[in-house]
């Protein structure tokens, strides 16, 4: 998107303000699938945990995209935007064995990521196919924070059990339909996956009856300059190869499904915000904007750098600012960044500010959520509104004290 349309956008919806550009994310939808066109069964379940506005669900619909979800309250909300519950999975960790049971009443894919739930599960209803996360030990990237497939993760079944979870479906007749792995959300060497792959491909051998194979995620779209990028062509050649291969080997056909957030929307987003001051200090200069890490948390969360530009001056020349929000904490954005000579009242843009930005706002310092807006066919549509001082006492109880 140019400059001046998100300027535009900034002043007829306001400040701070989520803009999405519909063009990019069927782009990248159209990259992965046309990456993977030799596989003759292909499917693409969007993790919506990324960002979840209706609108943008339904934009991924139309494309052609399932969804991965991880709540109960996710499937309500694919549901909800018209998904079926056959384009649905659920992969979720940590969650009440109940929270399995309602979703798999309606008929949505189950993927399960312990033995102590597959054994209840296989015994209760032996009749409802089930996937299972296995953790094939790789460690992806290095921030261990994003990391979910080493050791001491947290999700999946350890690849060493796979005796164990036979023996469940032996002993409980339950039927495995899938096997899935995610090993994080930093795959910075298509290498390191293809080596995660093998594994996978491994412990399916061991399953007859499967229907398909989930990759899951961790496709890197690239922050700043220099950052890697995960290169979907490269990944699709030869994944692909390899899975043509094992379907062969296998001797029945089978699905080929991923789960990126990420890589599909990230890049689309742009989070705009107005400069409310600007300080000189004995070190730095700093620019202070109208939002915190109540609205963009990533910086501080996971360190990460998205690009700032000044769009109110795209051609001014460049001074370093340490650019930082209005919450009574420390919430910097960046550290001593160049940008375009910075006024009070200029709109800064970030880039990369579609995924794991808005879905993990918050009202910290009793803000309101900032509105969205998705740009389409050349014009800002309206997908969620500002908050109101309504939306912060909604579920309070004023209580006589
Ligand atoms: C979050 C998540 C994804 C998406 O990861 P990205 O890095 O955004 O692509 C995929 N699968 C599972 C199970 C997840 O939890």
């Amino acid at each position: 998107m140019q400059p001046k349309e998100l300027l535009t956008l900034a002043e007829e919806f306001g400040s701070p303000l989520y803009v999405y550009d519909a063009t990019t994310i069927e782009h990248q939808y159209n990259r992965l699938t046309a990456a993977f066109s030799k596989v003759e069964n292909l499917r693409i379940n969007y993790a919506m945990k990324a960002l979840s506005n209706i609108t943008i669900l339904k934009l991924l619909k139309k494309c052609g995209s399932g969804l991965d979800t991880v709540s109960f309250q996710e499937v309500q909300l694919g549901l909800h935007a018209g998904f079926t519950p056959d384009k649905i999975i659920f992969t979720p960790n940590g969650v009440s064995f109940e929270e399995i049971e309602e979703v798999a009443k309606l008929g949505v894919q189950i993927n399960i990521d312990n033995l102590s739930v597959l054994e209840h599960f296989g015994t209760k209803y032996p009749k409802v196919p089930v996937c299972i996360r296995i953790n094939p030990h790789v460690m992806a990237g290095g921030n261990e924070n994003i990391s979910v497939g080493h050791i001491d993760s947290k999700f999946g079944i350890s690849i060493y059990q796979i005796p164990h979870v036979l023996r469940i479906v032996e002993n409980t007749k339950m039927h495995i339909n899938g096997i899935h792995m995610h090993t994080g959300s930093d795959i910075l060497d298509i290498e390191v996956f293809l080596y995660a792959a093998e594994i996978l491909f491994d412990a399916a051998k061991q399953f007859k009856e499967l229907d398909f194979l989930d990759f899951g995620s961790g496709f890197k779209v690239p922050y700043k300059k220099g950052d890697i990028e995960t290169n979907i062509e490269e990944l699709g050649k030869k994944l692909t190869k390899r899975f043509l291969a094992f379907e062969k080997e296998y001797g029945r056909t089978l699905t080929l499904a991923f789960e990126p957030g990420k890589f599909l929307v990230s890049e689309a987003g742009f989070f705009l915000a107005k400069v409310n001051v600007v300080k000189q200090t004995t070190s730095t200069v700093f620019a202070g904007i109208d939002s915190g890490f109540n609205h963009l948390i990533r910086p501080m969360f996971y360190g990460s750098q998205h690009m700032i530009e000044n769009i109110s001056n795209p051609k001014g020349k460049e001074r370093f600012y340490t650019v930082v929000g209005y919450i009574c904490e420390t919430d910097t954005f960046a550290n001593n960044r160049r940008v375009a000579e910075i006024k009070e009242s200029d709109i800064l843009c970030f880039k990369n500010a579609g995924a794991y930005c808005f879905s993990m706002a918050s009202n910290y310092n009793s803000r309101f959520k900032p509105a969205e807006v998705l740009w389409k066919d050349g014009k800002g549509h309206l997908i969620s509104k500002r908050e109101t001082f309504e939306d912060l006492i909604k579920n309070q109880i004023l209580v006589e004290v």
